[in-house]
């Protein structure tokens, strides 16, 4: 099963698959642009990723709430909603706990590894979490050993266009929030297909702008302005849709291609992560990593 979503604004897809067979080889020369993307997307994670720890801990991404949830919640309620992110999405596509044959996985774009520790504990598999940020994937391994899950998890400086891994060894290909950042959506997608095994499931939860209607060729300037600007503060390329991402799929001998728009689930989070900004806490710690 698979699933992607998509939104009118800038939100959460989630997408899932199942490889029915072996790999695509990608062959592509890294352009100057690129490689300055990928240095401008490690420095933003060596700096933010204390700040953001200090303040929201593991999980570097949206929480999940109902779509009408207008409740205050507190900080371990938002937490809370994190967690509940990785489980809707393993539920979407239908990965239970009873799963026996989830045994590797591999975290693309891992951030400090929260999902990583996370599913290790859950299914008993082995993680192995890539990052561009030396500071997150140190982070990441001091957490595994803290929590006395070194033995299962690990973690590595890796870019996820070219990954370090043979074809076709992972029960569970994991991409939380981290598609938004490739430059070749194309190469990210082919990429993940190659290392996941015959049957294995590729999980894909990202940001993606609104489908384009029918005679449409892109995005109307106001929405691309605002696009651009959370392109400039988050180190993110181009964007695209959710259909832009299921051609892609369809494209690669997959099957059940499931996608789901979760914007209306994610909203609620924005709120709450300007809100701890403006805490004490918030304000000194954005002071100390420079705004
Ligand atoms: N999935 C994590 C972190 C999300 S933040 C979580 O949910 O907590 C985005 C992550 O994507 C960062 O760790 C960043 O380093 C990683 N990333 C972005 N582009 C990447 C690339 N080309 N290769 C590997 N990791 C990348």
């Amino acid at each position: 099963p698979s699933l992607l979503l998509q939104s009118q604004r800038p939100s959460s897809a989630l997408m899932t698959t199942t490889a029915s067979r072996g790999s695509v080889a990608v062959t592509a020369a890294a352009t100057s642009s690129a490689e300055a993307l990928r240095e401008g997307i490690a420095e933003f994670y060596n700096e933010t990723s204390g700040l953001w720890e200090e303040i929201w801990g593991d999980h570097m991404h949206h929480g999940f709430y109902d779509p009408d949830s207008s409740v205050q919640l507190s900080d371990s309620g938002h937490r809370e909603a994190q967690i509940r992110m990785i489980e809707e999405s393993l539920r979407f596509a239908g990965v239970t706990e009873e799963e026996k044959k989830i045994k590797r996985v591999v975290d693309v774009g891992c951030g400090i590894g929260g999902s990583s520790r996370y599913i290790a504990s859950k299914f008993g598999a082995e993680c192995i979490g890539i990052t561009l940020s030396p500071v997150q994937a140190k982070r990441a391994n001091d957490l595994a050993t803290a929590q006395s899950l070194s033995h299962k998890v690990s973690f590595q400086v890796a870019d996820a266009l070219d990954q370090p891994f043979e074809d076709g060894i992972f029960d569970l290909v994991w991409s939380m929030e981290s598609g938004e950042h490739m430059p070749d959506k194309a190469k990210f997608v082919k990429e993940l297909v190659r290392v996941t095994a015959p049957g294995g499931r590729i999980i894909i939860v990202t940001w993606c702008h609104r489908n384009l209607s029918q005679g449409e060729e892109s995005l109307q300037p106001w929405e691309q302005n605002l696009l651009d600007r959370i392109c400039k503060t988050f180190y993110l390329p181009a964007w695209c849709s959710t259909s832009d991402y299921v051609e892609l799929l369809q494209s690669l001998s997959l099957q059940d291609i499931k996608c789901a728009d979760w914007s209306e689930n994610v909203a609620p989070f924005w709120p709450a992560v300007i809100r701890t900004a403006l805490t004490w806490k918030g304000l000194v710690s954005l002071l100390r990593s420079g705004m």
